[in-house]
């Protein structure tokens, strides 16, 4: 792989580790000629369904815009990149599992919904906050009661900082 500092051709792996729970293969590369050190990740391609969108238009599913749109939801919360690389294989896999061509963009918003509740509730309620527009508010309503009759598991920070940090 050609070198992203210099563009000379030799770079040599150093390291290769699993990532996301075996979803990827990290790899750690250094170039022969100026030195420098990068990673790339390796992951399978798989195909995605089509996405239709509440227009009725299709898209290619775009995990690029899955990612960002958790990252958006969880920004400043203490949640680990990790588990959000494992989130976002898991819903892969569901999508993938469907064996559809096409899914709704509904169902990924619900996945969306499920994994960042498991992950941070905060991110969870900015999430559909944003994803149920105003004029679904009795769906957001739902959210907010079920949030309420359930709470997850996940604890969050509250004035102490000093918590022991639980392992996932
Ligand atoms: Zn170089």
């Amino acid at each position: 792989m050609r070198c992203p500092f210099c563009s000379a051709n030799d770079t040599r792996v150093i390291d290769s580790r699993l990532a996301s729970e075996g979803d990827q293969v990290r790899r750690r590369r250094v170039c022969e000629g100026c030195g420098e050190r990068f990673t790339t990740y390796e992951t399978v391609e798989l195909a995605l369904p089509r996405v239709v969108k509440r227009d009725g238009s299709r898209e290619p599913f775009s995990e690029e815009k899955l990612r960002n749109g958790m990252l958006r939801a969880l920004e400043k919360r203490p949640v680990d990149t990790e588990r959000v690389e494992v989130a976002i294989s898991a819903i892969k896999r569901e999508l993938m599992r469907s064996g559809e061509r096409e899914v709704d963009a509904r169902r990924v918003g619900e996945l969306v919904m499920n994994a960042l509740r498991a992950l941070d509730e905060v991110a969870y309620i900015r999430f559909a906050s944003v994803y149920l527009s105003f004029d679904d508010i009795h769906a957001f309503r739902e959210v907010i009661d079920r949030l309420e009759r359930e709470p997850s598991r996940i604890d969050t920070p509250r004035s102490s900082a000093s918590e022991p940090k639980s392992q996932a």
